[in-house]
């Protein structure tokens, strides 16, 4: 929700002017990063409810380095437009080091948990959504081939939100699952 309200922030007042748009700007990604940080939050923690060390373990670590890419997009010597493959880069690193924890649940719960691997589909088709938006959004499809063409319907950006939205559902249904799994199997 975090996220999608400060995009909307940022969509409505980026046109304002050159300082404005600067600030909102950084807003959207702040966003974006925070909804990526907090979309592991319910696999590990619901994963690993019986497992106070694991469960604190990757919840720290995540939020670490959730803490530090949200810098990365506020400071100003990140927002070059030489920096853009290596802002795209970062937020891939961020969802891609989500792979950890759901492969140590395959590994734990696979065999006694039929939704361990129903939650992990959700997360990889959430995976898919997350890395074809950032892909769109570095090479800068449809606009690249006709310029021009695009820029009020159709853009690269517009695109990267609806995938950013698609996994944002996707992870929804994931943490409905998980949910039922509490409540249904857990007795710790
Ligand atoms: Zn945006």
């Amino acid at each position: 929700m975090l996220c999608l309200f400060t995009s909307s922030v940022c969509h409505l007042m980026f046109c304002h002017s050159q300082s404005c748009s600067y600030i909102m700007l950084r807003l959207d990604y702040t966003g974006i990063a925070v909804l990526i940080v907090t979309s592991f939050y319910p696999l590990v923690y619901y994963s690993f409810i019986c497992h106070q060390f694991i469960r604190t373990t990757y919840i720290s670590f995540i939020t670490a380095f959730g803490v530090a890419m949200a810098m990365v997009s506020l400071l100003p010597v990140f927002q070059t437009p030489g920096f853009r493959p290596f802002r795209s880069s970062l937020f891939f690193c961020m969802g891609v080091s989500g792979i950890v924890p759901i492969i140590h649940k395959v590994m734990m719960f696979s065999d006694q948990h039929p939704n361990a691997m129903v939650t992990t589909v959700y997360e990889l088709l959430m995976g898919v959504f997350y890395i074809v938006g950032v892909i769109i959004y570095v090479v800068r499809i449809p606009e690249r081939w006709m310029p021009g063409m695009f820029d009020l319907v159709g853009n690269s950006h517009q695109l990267f939100h609806l995938m950013v939205i698609a996994g944002a559902y996707t992870h929804y249904l994931a943490t409905l699952v998980y949910l039922q799994w509490r409540d249904s199997e857990y007795s710790c």
